[in-house]
């Protein structure tokens, strides 16, 4: 019998392929989930989901520089592996790979993946190559790993949207499942970079999913137009905090495109800076051209 113990853990390409061609040929399928590490429960609600398809589950922690424009937080991203180790073992994580930079990267890196158009706004508006470079690396993991499933949260969810994208585009055998956003007791989203909020900063966060929940509450109540809610946002965040609005958009929820007057499922997501800390937060909210109330339904 398997048990908690069993854990297997590497820092090398080789030796994981070693682990995951051993449980295929047990006749196993294989479950991924990578990640940046300074796991939270955001985190473990994608281990939990990954077990539940029976598969060996995979988890990765690669702080990925591809990814990080030059004057952003690579260098002081929060690392913990040991606690991250004993987290993810508790957690029934199968095996746990935690590649260098040097194993991910030996050489100057030329060939890279990217997926057009819906790189270009929200985040990838913001930060120029950030998604090529997580679309990159997620590619390279995926060809190491080979996972049959793979789990992305929707807080990410421009992200969860351009690897599900690039998934179809290139006809790889893999399941994209997302998982919901968790959130702190007061509604703030889980981040691991949440640890850099001083405590006013943290007690003011919480405006921002309190600012999403206002708008679906407006939204379902009738209103359509994607100025007036974008509006009420901004004013409910300004209002409220010292943060620094990076973005507050609605755009439609499968193809990120702009909306003018809601009657298909938008997504509405935001990113505030606090001080140097950026937040991320957004919510899918489901309504159609048909809807005169939601509450008639
Ligand atoms: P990260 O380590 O921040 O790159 O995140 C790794 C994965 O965990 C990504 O798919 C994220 O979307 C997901 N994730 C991070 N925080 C949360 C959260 N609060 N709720 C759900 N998923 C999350």
């Amino acid at each position: 019998m398997k048990g908690r113990d069993s854990m297997k853990r590497t820092s090398h390409i080789s030796e994981l392929r070693e682990i995951i061609a051993m449980e295929r040929g047990r006749g196993r399928k294989i479950a991924f989930i990578p990640t940046m590490g300074y796991l939270h429960r955001g985190h473990l609600a994608l281990v939990e989901q990954a077990k539940q398809t029976g598969a060996f589950v995979v988890l990765s922690i690669f702080v990925n520089p591809l990814q990080f424009g030059p004057h952003e937080d690579y260098a002081s991203y929060p690392r913990d592996l040991d606690r991250d180790a004993s987290l993810v073992k508790d957690a029934g994580v199968d095996a746990l790979f935690h590649p260098s930079v040097e194993e991910m990267y030996p050489q100057q890196m030329v060939t890279y993946v990217e997926v057009g158009q819906l790189d270009t706004v929200l985040c990838g508006a913001k930060r120029p190559g950030h998604f090529r470079g997580v679309t990159t690396v997620v590619s390279k993991l995926f060809h190491i790993v080979q996972p049959d499933f793979a789990f992305f949260g929707q807080k990410d969810y421009q992200q969860y949207l351009i690897i599900q994208r690039m998934v179809n585009d290139l006809n790889l055998p893999i399941e994209v499942c997302p998982v919901s956003i968790v959130r702190e007791e007061d509604g703030l989203a889980i981040s691991s970079r949440n640890v850099f909020l001083t405590s006013e900063q943290r007690q003011e966060a919480k405006v921002l999913s309190q600012s999403l929940i206002d708008a679906e509450t407006c939204l379902r109540s009738g209103e359509r137009s994607t100025r007036t809610l974008e509006k009420q946002i901004r004013e409910t965040i300004s209002g409220n905090c010292h943060g620094i609005i990076d973005y507050v958009e609605v755009r439609d929820a499968e193809d990120l495109s702009e909306v003018t007057m809601i009657e298909r499922p938008v997504l509405i997501a935001l990113a505030v800076k606090f001080g140097s800390t950026r937040l991320i937060d957004n919510k899918v909210v489901e309504v159609y051209s048909h809807d005169q109330n939601d509450d008639e339904i």
